[in-house]
């Protein structure tokens, strides 16, 4: 088998508000083959510039686009070819962008080798351990603790069995901090696990003091409380936290998460269509797995994200947790026609060969930038 095509679809909603919501512009990724077979990804990070590491033409030695170094492969080595696209693009890659764009191609090869070999992504990858992934909620925090309770009451009432609240009013007073995590504690009440995402407010000291306070409300772990590039802090953090800590949304690779892993963090959080794809995800889990460390899977952008995330934590012993995103956003409604939906709490692992989804036409007709 062999790559003829590969289509960067650049697809956004008409009004995309400042606001940290990966479900209002993403890259799309289908890769065909000379076998009819086609395979999807995607890419959550600046559509425009990861739309242009695949349009690049070739160059020298390790600085080609993407499509020129996929053309005429096989694709039912994902493996290999992630070794060839981190390669090759080198020069400008490693990190960043490129990485983001990776992913997005990544996805789409094992859904090939899914489809070829009549398998669920899942089996490829060692077979699944659950047919269902227990879901949380991230919701950012309200404007004051009355309304973060009633919000926190409606995840309750739509059966989620775990709920995560963050940004907004958290990071600057430690009373107002708790006042709102006593709220959502004890509106969802003692049984449901309780997240909190800081959305590196703090320095490590800092964050060492809210631990403290937060630790009567038995959180489940508390997120990103420092920067990201902030590894001192997160070793001294995770070093002496009552709390297990969490983080790794914006880190790449399995480079990067050996260094987190190796900080102490007890909770890792890749975005698969982030981070390198579901080969560097199966990567980061054989180490958390090794260390001893829980892997979550960050997940906020589109149902692709959400196929390709289930597919691989639903392998992962220790992995039976998974993100859902609820915003209204069509790209994440709808894009996928099957869409996984919350089910009792629980979100099911796609059956068929491949990711198992499939996409809308007339959502991606409505939405592509042209
Ligand atoms: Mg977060």
């Amino acid at each position: 088998m062999k790559i003829t095509d590969v289509e960067p679809i650049h697809l956004r909603v008409p009004n995309v508000e400042a606001i940290p919501d990966g479900t209002l512009d993403v890259l799309i990724v289908r890769i065909h083959t000379d076998q009819g077979i086609t395979g999807v990804g995607e890419v959550t990070s600046q559509s425009y510039v990861c739309k242009a590491c695949f349009e690049a033409p070739r160059s020298a030695a390790r600085r080609h686009g993407l499509t020129s170094i996929l053309l005429g492969e096989d694709p039912t080595d994902p493996v290999a070819l992630w070794e060839k696209m981190y390669y090759e693009t080198n020069r400008y890659g490693r990190r960043g962008a490129a990485i983001h764009a990776i992913s997005g191609a990544d996805i789409a090869l094992w859904d090939i080798k899914g489809q070829a070999e009549g398998k669920p992504v899942s089996e490829l990858l060692g077979g699944r351990l659950r047919d269902d992934v227990r879901a949380y909620a991230s919701v950012l925090f309200a404007d004051t603790p009355e309304q973060t309770a009633e919000m926190a009451k409606q995840y309750v009432e739509m059966g989620l069995t775990a709920v995560k609240f963050g940004w907004g009013p958290i990071g600057d007073d430690a009373a107002v901090d708790v006042a709102h995590v006593q709220a959502a504690r004890e509106a969802i009440g003692d049984e449901r696990d309780l997240m909190v995402d800081a959305g590196h407010a703090w320095d490590w000291e800092t964050a060492l003091g809210r631990t403290e306070l937060f630790q009567p409300f038995n959180l489940t772990w508390l997120e990103e409380p420092v920067g990201q590039d902030d590894r001192h802090g997160y070793r001294e953090l995770c070093k002496r936290s009552p709390i297990p800590i969490a983080g790794g949304e914006g880190d790449v690779t399995h480079f990067d998460f050996e260094e987190l892993i190796d900080c102490g963090l007890h909770v890792v959080q890749p975005d698969i269509a982030f981070c390198g794809g579901i080969t560097t995800c199966q990567r980061i889990s054989q180490m958390t797995t090794a260390q001893r460390r829980r892997v979550v899977p960050h997940c906020f952008s589109t149902g692709v994200n959400l196929a390709a995330s289930l597919h691989w934590i639903s392998t992962v012993a220790d992995g039976d947790l998974v993100e859902y995103c609820l915003r209204p956003s069509p790209l994440m409604r709808k894009l996928v026609a099957n869409l996984p939906q919350v089910i009792e709490g629980r979100v099911p692992v796609p059956t068929g060969p491949g990711l198992g989804i499939e996409l809308d036409e007339d959502v991606i007709e409505e939405f592509r930038v042209r």
